[in-house]
């Protein structure tokens, strides 16, 4: 099974030291910002609203010097669109979206936001715009209604509810023992994988970012759960610039963009029925894994 690699992975880890250390940290990001990235250029700029255009042109990194991970990358996601990226373990999906995020900067190349080149937009000013649903939910040591309420801390109770409803995870959470009071445990357990999925849309919901970036979830989940999963997910999609690592045949044949990436290289782009019929790379994932998993 894949891994979600470096640094979101570092970053769920340390989420619970991370929340008990900085009381009223406005995000788990801006603590990272200081404390493990280089800081921001000087002339770094603030973006109060963003429309959530994106586009690569001739993006190229490397982790280290010796292999260059993304190999001149360009593609252009229009405001409200959903690109899902597709391709073999070790393509670089992963690597595209930390790019975006600005995890990492780049050797070469340009990440525009609305415009702007994003090495010169501050980092806090980038991710508040952002919001993250991976397959290692970011659940913390504490209550539902806490956990919920960390995609926007002015959050009332009563906007935490209607977030919940929009995640399709209210229902759940009514079944649970003190419902929005029931405390989740340091490690998660206590609630299901796909239960801890629809916590994190609902805390996505909650932040309402104009950009959103998905991991979907590979680990095996029951029908009726995927199915509340997908419909959330489709529904916090709606309006918003999306960038999924796509498993899942409904995401990718309603995405408007999916990018193969092959060693680091987009090797074919287009919509779910154009790269069929290109009878190429795609199709070859598609007719022989799809159905099970992509990547
Ligand atoms: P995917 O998401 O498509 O599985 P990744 O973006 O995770 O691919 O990985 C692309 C390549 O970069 C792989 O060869 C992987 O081993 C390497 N890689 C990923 N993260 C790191 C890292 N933090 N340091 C060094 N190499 C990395």
């Amino acid at each position: 099974s894949r891994q979600f690699t470096r640094p979101l992975n570092d970053l769920a880890n340390q989420f619970n030291t991370l929340l008990s250390a900085v009381a009223g940290a406005e995000r788990v990001f801006d603590v990272l910002d200081e404390e493990e990235e280089a800081s921001d250029e000087r002339e770094a700029i603030e973006l109060e609203t963003v429309k959530g255009e994106i586009e690569f042109i001739d993006a190229s990194f490397s982790y280290d010097d010796d292999d260059t991970t993304i190999k001149n990358i360009s593609f252009h996601a229009s405001v409200g669109e959903t690109i899902a990226f597709v391709g073999p373990t070790g393509a670089g999906k992963t690597t595209v979206i930390n790019l975006i995020s600005r995890f990492y900067d780049l050797d070469s190349g340009t990440i525009l936001l609305d415009g702007h080149p994003i090495n010169r937009i501050k980092r806090s000013s980038l991710r508040k715009h952002m919001a993250f649903v991976l397959q290692d939910s970011f659940l913390f040591e504490g209550t539902i209604r806490e956990n919920i309420r960390y995609g926007k801390l002015t959050a009332t109770d009563e906007e935490v509810e209607e977030a919940a409803k929009l995640a399709n995870a209210h229902s759940f959470i009514k079944k649970l023992p003190g419902q929005y009071d029931f405390k989740l445990k340091q490690d998660g357990s206590g609630i299901s994988q796909g239960q801890k999925q629809l916590l994190s849309i609902a805390r996505a919901v909650l932040a309402n970012p104009t950009i959103l970036v998905l991991d979907e979830a590979t680990s095996s989940i029951d029908t009726i759960t995927e199915m509340k999963i997908q419909e959330a997910l489709q529904r916090l999609m709606e309006g918003r610039t999306s960038f999924v690592i796509a498993h899942r045949l409904n995401t990718i044949q309603k995405a408007d963009q999916i990018l193969v990436l092959k060693e680091g290289e987009i090797i074919e782009k287009g919509s779910h029925e154009e790269l069929l019929g290109e009878q190429g790379f795609y199709y070859e994932l598609f007719t022989s894994q799809l159905k099970k998993e992509v990547g």
